[in-house]
C-alpha cells in the first residue's frame, strides 16, 4: 500500500526539523568559469548581477515573500506537522508555485532533501481536500482521459516516426532495447523526437519505440497528484517489461522512471530494465573513440552555451549524494567521492559539446551559472501548466545568461526546457537558436562514426550504476 502525503511528512519529519532557517538556500554561486564581461549584461528584464552569490530560487525572485522561498516552505511543512497550520487553498497557492527545480536541496549544507519534503507536502494538501488549481485539474483529466497531458489523440502518439520514415521502429517486436519518447517530444517538440531516433539509427540500434507507452506521470508526482502517477508507472512497467535498456532523451522521463519508480514500486521488486539518457551513450562512444564529428561551415565558430536540466542534473546529484551519505561509515572521507561522482555526472553532455567544439569548430563557453548553481528553465514542477507567466519569466532570465556569454545557440538535453526557453527567448527577443545537443548532430549531419558500435555497447550501464 502506497504511503499517504501526511506519512510521508511524517518520515521526513527529522529531516524537515533539520532546517535552521539559515537561508543559505536562497542563494547560488555565479561567475566561474568565464569572468570576462561579469556584471556588465543587462538583461531584457533588468540588470542581471552575475558575480558572488545571486538570488537562486525562481519561486522566491517572482513573488518576493518569505513564504516562497524554500525556507518558508520548509517552516509551512513544520507548522503542518505541529498543528500549528492547517492545509487550506491559501496554502496550496503558496506551495504550487514551485518548480522543484532542487536549486535549494543543491544549496543547503543540512542536506536536507527539500524537494521531496516540498512534493508530499503538495500530496497531503490535495489529500486533506483542498482542490487542485484549475489548470493542474484540466491537466489531471486529460492524462486520465487519454494518457497524456496535452489532449492528444493516442492513435498520434507516434505520428511523426511514421512521417519521418521511422515507422518500423513502433513495436519492433525483436528489440531488447527501447526509445522512452515521452509526451512533450511525441506532441510538441517532436523534432527532439526524430532526431534521437534518426540518431540511434544511424548508430545501428536495433531499438523499439513501444506503442503501449503512456505519459510517465512526472508532473502528477511534482504536484501531488501521487494516485494519477502512479497509474501512469503500472501502465508504463507492463508495457516496458521485456526490455533491458531504457533510452530516454526527456531529462524529466528520466529521473521519473529511473528515481521516482523504484520508490512507489511494491517493497522488494525492482526496475526489470536500466536506464540512461541517449546523451550518455554518444559521450560514450565518443570516449572510445567510436564517433567523432565532420567540421561544418555553418556552425564553425558559432557561440554554443549548455544549460544543465534540473531533472538530469541537480535531481540526480542530490540523489547520488543522498545515497551515497546513506552507505558513508565516514562522511569526511566519502564527501571527496560524493563530490567527484557528482562533477563526473555533470561532465557527461559536456564531453560531447567539448568534441564538437574541437572537431566542428563551435565555440562552447559556459553559462555564469552552471551544474549544480545552474538556473532552472521555469518549466517543472506544474509550473509550465499552471503558472505560465511565472514559468516565462524564469525561462528568460535563464535566457539572459546564455546572452549575457554572446551565446548564438543555447543548447539543452530536454524536450521540456528547449520548449519553455524556446517560448521566452522568441517572446522576450533574446535572439538566439534553441536547440537539443543530439539535434544538432543529427540535423547537421555531423555523425562520423569510426567504428561502428555493436549491441553491447547500446546494453553498456549509465556511470550511475557503476560503483
Ligand atoms: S533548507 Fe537548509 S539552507 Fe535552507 S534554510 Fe533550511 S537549513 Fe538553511
Ligand atoms: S525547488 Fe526551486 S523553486 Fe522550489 S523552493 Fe526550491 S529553489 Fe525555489
Amino acid at each position: 500500500m502506497a504511503k499517504t502525503g501526511m506519512e510521508r511528512l511524517q518520515e521526513l519529519k527529522k529531516e524537515i526539523f533539520k532546517c535552521i532557517h539559515c537561508k543559505a538556500c536562497k542563494f547560488a554561486y555565479s561567475g566561474e568559469p568565464d569572468r570576462e564581461g561579469i556584471g556588465e549584461y543587462a538583461g531584457k528584464q533588468g540588470t542581471v548581477l552575475y558575480e558572488g552569490m545571486v538570488d537562486a530560487c525562481p519561486a522566491g525572485i517572482e513573488y518576493g515573500w518569505e513564504a516562497f522561498w524554500n525556507a518558508g516552505k520548509i517552516w509551512i511543512a513544520r507548522s503542518i506537522l505541529t498543528g500549528d497550520l492547517e492545509f487550506t487553498e491559501e496554502v496550496r497557492d503558496v506551495i504550487m508555485p514551485c518548480i522543484t527545480c532542487g536549486q535549494c536541496s543543491a544549496q543547503c549544507d543540512n542536506k536536507i532533501p527539500t524537494v521531496d519534503i516540498i512534493e508530499s507536502l503538495r500530496a497531503a494538501c490535495i489529500e486533506s481536500g483542498v482542490p487542485m488549481i484549475e489548470k493542474h485539474e484540466l491537466v489531471d483529466r486529460l492524462v486520465k482521459e487519454l494518457n497524456n497531458p496535452y489532449g492528444g489523440k493516442a492513435e498520434e502518439r507516434f505520428k511523426w516516426a511514421k512521417d519521418a520514415g521511422l515507422g518500423k521502429y513502433v513495436d519492433n517486436k525483436d528489440a531488447k532495447i527501447a526509445y522512452y519518447v515521452g509526451c512533450t517530444a511525441s506532441y510538441r517538440q517532436i523534432e527532439v523526437a526524430i532526431t534521437t531516433a534518426k540518431l540511434f539509427e544511424l548508430l545501428g540500434m536495433n531499438f523499439t519505440i513501444i506503442g503501449d507507452e503512456v505519459c510517465c506521470g512526472s508532473p502528477f508526482f511534482r504536484i501531488g497528484a501521487v494516485d494519477t502517477a502512479q497509474e501512469l508507472m503500472n501502465k508504463n512497467l507492463e508495457a516496458f517489461k521485456n526490455v533491458k535498456m531504457l533510452y530516454f532523451s526527456c531529462a524529466g522521463c528520466y529521473r521519473t522512471f529511473t528515481i521516482d519508480y523504484p520508490k512507489w514500486m511494491p517493497e522488494g521488486e525492482e526496475l526489470p530494465f536500466k536506464t540512461q539518457h541517449a546523451f550518455e551513450l554518444v559521450a560514450r562512444l565518443i570516449q572510445q573513440e567510436k564517433i567523432k564529428f565532420k567540421p561544418n561551415k555553418e556552425l564553425k565558430g558559432k557561440v554554443v552555451t549548455y544549460h544543465d536540466p534540473c531533472h538530469t542534473g541537480r535531481h540526480f546529484a542530490v540523489d547520488m549524494e543522498q545515497d551515497m551519505i546513506r552507505e558513508s561509515k565516514n562522511l569526511l572521507i566519502d564527501s571527496r567521492k560524493i563530490k567527484e561522482k557528482i562533477e563526473e555526472w555533470y561532465e557527461v553532455p559536456r564531453i560531447i559539446l567539448r568534441k564538437l567544439a574541437e572537431d566542428v569548430g563551435i565555440v562552447f563557453k559556459e553559462m555564469y551559472r552552471i551544474k549544480l548553481d545552474s538556473m532552472c528553465c521555469g518549466a517543472g514542477g506544474g509550473v509550465r501548466a499552471g503558472y505560465p507567466e511565472f514559468s516565462l519569466r524564469t525561462a528568460s532570465l535563464r535566457c539572459d545568461e546564455a546572452n549575457a556569454v554572446g551565446a548564438d545557440i543555447l543548447t539543452t538535453e530536454c524536450p521540456f526546457c528547449w520548449r519553455n526557453l524556446s517560448d521566452a527567448n522568441d517572446m522576450y527577443n533574446h535572439g538566439m537558436k534553441v536547440m537539443g545537443i543530439l539535434q544538432m548532430i543529427t540535423e547537421y549531419n555531423l555523425l562520423d562514426m569510426a567504428e561502428k558500435p555493436k549491441e553491447d555497447d547500446f546494453l553498456t550501464p549509465s556511470i550511475r550504476d557503476i560503483e
